[in-house]
């Protein structure tokens, strides 16, 4: 329980209003789209990057735990409040401060939804394109400590590429600055890429500087359908070893379509085996070119059919489609678990067979989506939590996936993290050692342990 005086100093340091200790108010901040909750016990609602720093100080001599929280939709876990104490709520830090045209960049506040922002820089002719598909709901302070990125991942990069500065507040209470405007810094270590991807357990971003590019002149969407599922995950190789870089390279099973379809008839073609969502961007020139490059290369590997969109309400209604399977798969099963693991792309056919048999031998109805031209394969597993047994055979699949995965040279996630939820498995991926350094690095910056704590890191082995 925190201390009556504890509230009080939170509330003179954000104002009465801004701090939430309802249990109503409270539930609403204990979940995310994984199965897991906890109740904070109280939630702080910050306006400033000073009030932020006041919070973080106070809890930190307290001792309190501080879970930041964006938009609340990413899958691993890593909003959860699971040691209680305060959750920092970001929404008001919602200005878009600067779309800077001549330097091309933008300066943000960290509560910024992604689509919003991606709307008002598209209207100047500006791009920015890091596309985590929960973009409607996601914060882009919530994308930099996920580092996210999406299907336009493959040729455009993830959120990392676009991040030239921010402003934080640190567990003691002091503000780091890193970067600026300029597109080249290599004043001292690369801060960016340590704390871009630290999940809330380093500190709290309040403003971001991020990179801009000019909007491509054109852009065109193609469905290109297979009804052999091995022909399609071969197709992903072999468009990118005709070195073509579509902007973005889907790939959708027929369990996948067949989910989709029954959520929301899109057209999709349930009768095949797997589909490939293939999206070419660039000048007015380039485009048909590399539309009929890809076009031969799916043919050569055995596509049934090619449906290219000819309008942008017919590209607009085959994304629709990718777009709904998370809803589509909830609606179909209690509980969806989303993985992304991530393999070399030659790897796709091979990481593509093993959860099909893995599906089959844990007798579990996954789904596979994935955003395969950059290797990023999700396989979507639909249970029940309350189905104890189906939930046990679920995790050996997932052990199993991961393990696969690593096998072939690749990684436990591409872009949703490790949250809690992914925690056990550090260790197979980095070793010991990689564990440790991460560890002294964490215990560096946040010597208490209280942002985001049983976050990333398993815990230490007790002496
Ligand atoms: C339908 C759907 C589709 C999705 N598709 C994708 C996808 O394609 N690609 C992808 O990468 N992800 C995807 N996600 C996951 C999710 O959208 C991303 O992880 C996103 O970046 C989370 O942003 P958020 O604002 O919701 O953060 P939250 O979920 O609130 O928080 C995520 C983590 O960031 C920390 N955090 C949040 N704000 C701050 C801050 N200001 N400072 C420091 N730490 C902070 C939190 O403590 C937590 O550890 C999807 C989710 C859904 C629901």
């Amino acid at each position: 329980m925190l201390e009556k005086s504890f509230i009080n100093s939170l509330r003179e340091s954000v104002g009465r209003k801004n701090v939430l200790t309802k249990k109503e108010d409270l539930i609403c901040y204990s979940y995310d789209p994984t199965m897991n909750h906890h109740l904070p016990e109280a939630v702080v609602i910050p306006g400033t990057i000073e009030e932020v720093a006041l919070v973080l100080k106070l809890a930190n001599e307290a001792g309190v735990p501080v879970t930041p929280r964006g938009g609340g939709t990413n899958t691993t876990g890593a909003s959860i409040p699971i040691r209680g104490g305060i959750v920092l709520a970001m929404h008001r830090f919602d200005r878009i401060i600067e779309i800077d045209t001549a330097n091309l960049c933008a300066v943000v506040e960290a509560g910024v939804i992604t689509q919003d922002f991606q709307r008002q820089v598209e209207e100047l002719g500006l791009f920015y394109p890091p596309d985590p598909q929960g973009l409607d709901m996601s914060t882009l302070g919530g994308n930099l400590a996920t580092n996210a990125s999406g299907p336009r991942g493959f040729k455009y990069g993830i959120t990392r590429d676009y991040v030239l500065g921010f402003k934080m507040a640190l567990p003691d209470g002091r503000i780091l600055k890193v970067g600026g405007k300029t597109v080249k810094n290599v004043t001292g270590y690369d801060l960016t890429k340590l704390f871009v991807g630290s999940e809330g357990t380093f500190g709290v971003f309040t403003e971001l500087i991020l990179r801009l590019i000019p909007l491509p002149e054109s852009k065109r969407t193609m469905l290109v359908i297979f009804d052999d599922l091995m022909a399609a995950a071969r197709t992903v190789s072999a468009v990118i070893q005709a070195k073509i870089i579509p902007t973005t390279l889907e790939f959708m099973d027929k369990e996948a379509m067949r989910v989709i379809e029954g959520y929301d008839p899109c057209g999709l073609p349930i009768d095949s085996a797997a589909a490939l969502l293939i999206e070419v961007d660039g000048s007015e020139r380039d485009v048909p070119a590399q539309m009929v490059h890809i076009e031969e290369v799916c043919r050569r590997e055995g596509a049934r059919e090619i449906r290219i969109a000819t309008t942008e309400a017919e590209a607009a209604q085959l994304w629709k489609a990718r777009k709904l399977a998370f809803a589509a798969m909830a609606k179909v099963a209690p509980t969806l678990y989303v993985e992304d693991v991530t393999v070399p792309r030659s790897k796709i056919p091979d990481m593509v067979k093993t959860i099909s048999e893995l599906a089959l031998k844990y007798r579990l109805k996954i789904c596979i989506l994935g955003h395969t031209g950059d290797g990023n394969m999700h396989p979507l597993i639909l249970t029940d939590e309350r189905n104890e047994e189906e939930i046990q055979r679920v995790r050996l699949a997932i052990d199993e996936i991961f393990k696969a995965a690593l096998e072939m040279g690749g990684t436990l996630t591409g872009e949703h993290g490790i949250g809690m939820e992914k925690i056990k498995y550090m260790e197979w991926e980095l070793g010991a050692t990689g564990v440790d350094v991460m560890r002294k690095i964490k215990q560096a910056l946040d010597p208490n342990d209280i942002m985001n704590p049983s976050k990333v890191l398993p815990a230490e082995a007790a002496e």
